[in-house]
């Protein structure tokens, strides 16, 4: 197929559920073909891709633990062969495993930094060697409220997403002479599995502390993250967004 005659394309990682999800079904109602990366859950992922199918673009699922260099590079020779080079890359898949500064174990802290900032990592420096050839592109980044705001328990979670703030302004800087642009965006409370670890007392507080009163929804993230790759946003990178209905002012 050449080039012309073929759609948009953006790599969602993590996309078989909460805000992956709703970012590749936005994306997806743009006009864009959707690559849905997920790592263990088949038959949501399975769900995603026939969502964006409805919407009337193209998904293929992909699994592959972020983490795993190895598997990042398999992931994207296979994209870039059934489905093309991506324009977008929504680096989304993560995971929270809160525990007081104490009581924090190795093997979590390992598989935190692993999957949040060095999947991040892997996913950026793939997607950006087959943007390269284009000198075009955009990496949106998911960060969290928690790099910037100090919630107890969060130790680990709040260091991998104040990396991910970190590491969006180094790569903007660095891909920008190739037309790559790089943001992140910071939700703040989101409605989604993620969610469900928090025990209801607590979820009950921050609801207090939210200055729009409500907890976000994924499609609100999927929203904002598609506005950004849209060219309305061509002077706009480096930058660290916060969606938190005010939680954070
Ligand atoms: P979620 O509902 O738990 O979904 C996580 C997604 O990431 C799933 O699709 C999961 O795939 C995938 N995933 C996890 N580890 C992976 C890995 N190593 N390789 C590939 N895929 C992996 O989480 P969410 O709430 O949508 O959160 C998504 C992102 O938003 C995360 O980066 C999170 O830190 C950030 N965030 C969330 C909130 C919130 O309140 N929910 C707030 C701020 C930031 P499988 O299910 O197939 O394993």
């Amino acid at each position: 197929m050449s080039e012309t005659a073929m759609n948009k394309l953006a790599v969602v990682t993590g996309a078989s559920k909460g805000i992956g999800k709703a970012c590749a079904l936005e994306l997806a109602r743009r006009g864009y073909d959707i690559a849905v990366n997920y790592r263990s859950d088949e038959d949501s992922a399975a769900r995603t891709v026939a969502e964006i199918e409805a919407l009337g673009q193209k998904a293929v699922a992909y699994r592959a633990d972020t983490a795993d260099i190895g598997a990042v590079k398999q992931m994207f020779r296979s994209i870039v062969k059934e489905m093309g080079t991506p324009d977008v890359l929504v680096n989304n898949a993560g995971i929270v495993d809160d525990a007081y500064l104490l009581l924090i174990n190795e093997q979590s802290l390992d598989r935190s930094l692993n999957v949040n900032i060095k999947g991040y990592i892997n996913c950026a420096q793939q997607a950006a060697l087959k943007m390269y050839s284009r000198k075009k592109g955009v990496i949106i980044n998911i960060s969290s409220v928690s790099s910037v705001l100090a919630v107890a328990g969060q130790t680990v979670y709040s260091a991998t997403k104040g990396a991910v703030n970190s590491m969006t302004s180094v790569m903007a800087k660095e891909l920008a002479p190739k037309g790559i642009r790089v943001n992140a965006v910071a939700p703040g409370f989101i409605d989604t599995e993620m969610m469900k670890s928090i025990p209801d007392d607590l979820k009950t507080q921050y609801l207090a502390e939210i200055p729009l009163s409500r907890f976000g929804d994924a499609a609100e993230v999927g929203k904002v993250v598609a506005a950004l790759c849209s060219e309305d946003f061509a002077y706009l990178t480096g930058q660290t967004l916060i969606l938190d209905g005010g939680l954070s002012l």
